[in-house]
């Protein structure tokens, strides 16, 4: 039994069948990619994990639990964190403050902004904070404007603010899109910094090759909504079924 496991999901928007029969088995502690061609259903079948979808066939199962029907804060108070393809972070706070944040949506099970002021105040937040910006290597920016930072660093920090709720499964979706070369890198970087120090499974799907043979464990090729193969990094090179979903072969 994996920590996540998904059986029979389908999802049909109008005329369009998204996703069909998706089974996916995703072991605890792992690193397991979803990879596929452009419209093959994997922000669909994401959004179906974190609740934002409801699919209409299938069940997901996180750590024992359904999370069909519950609401995403639900999912997330479980301990799923999704990171989004632009890092969503608060401009106007500075890094530490954005940290502390979801310390307190830990605590709480709420985003309370106007309270943050009086919280701020609570030296063990801060410090737990501080921590994770430490891990991070980013404790020297910490008084910086969130909107100042580099492409790189606030992807670090949105990673940061994720991995203070201490989540048991990260699901990222193209976490690297957009980015240049040395970019790219630095969050393969971070990314395996974070496989390898906590105890956390990972989900990420993703476009470019490179990241994924970096990272992924298990890797699961999506097409046309429905998973072609499920294989290691070393057999999903010049798998058959694969360069035909890629290459048309
Ligand atoms: P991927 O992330 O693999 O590129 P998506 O999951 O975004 O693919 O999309 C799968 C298919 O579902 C695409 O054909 C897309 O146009 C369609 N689709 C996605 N979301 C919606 C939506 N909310 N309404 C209608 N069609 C959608
Ligand atoms: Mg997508």
């Amino acid at each position: 039994m994996g920590i996540l496991e998904v059986k029979g999901v389908g999802k049909r928007f109008g005329g369009l069948q998204a996703l069909s029969d998706v089974n996916l088995s995703v072991a605890e502690n792992s690193v397991h990619a979803i990879i596929g061609p452009n419209g093959a259903g994997k922000s669909t079948l994401l959004n179906c994990l974190v609740g934002k979808l409801m699919p209409d066939t299938g069940s997901v199962m996180f750590d024992g639990q359904s999370v069909l029907g519950r609401k995403p804060h639900e999912i997330n108070q479980m301990g799923i964190s999704r990171v989004f393809q632009t890092p969503e972070i608060f401009a106007d706070l500075s890094v530490i403050e954005n940290v502390v944040i979801p310390c307190f949506a830990k605590r709480d099970g709420a985003f309370r902004m106007h309270a943050i002021e009086s919280f701020a105040n609570e030296r063990a937040i801060i410090e737990e904070g501080e921590r994770m910006l430490d891990d991070l290597g980013m404790l020297d920016k910490r008084d910086i404007h969130a909107g100042s930072l580099s492409r790189g660093d606030k992807r670090r920090l949105e990673m940061a603010m994720c991995l203070v709720q201490e989540p048991k499964l990260l699901l990222l979706d193209e976490p690297t899109a957009g980015m240049a070369r040395a970019d790219t890198n630095n969050t393969i970087d971070l990314l395996k910094q974070i496989r390898d120090r906590r105890n956390i499974t990972m989900c990420i799907i993703e476009h470019d090759m490179h990241v994924v043979f970096s990272l992924a464990e298990r890797i699961t090729v999506l097409a046309q909504g429905t998973p072609l193969v499920e294989e290691t990094p070393e057999n999903i090179k010049g798998h058959p079924k694969v360069r035909e979903a890629y290459l048309g072969e």
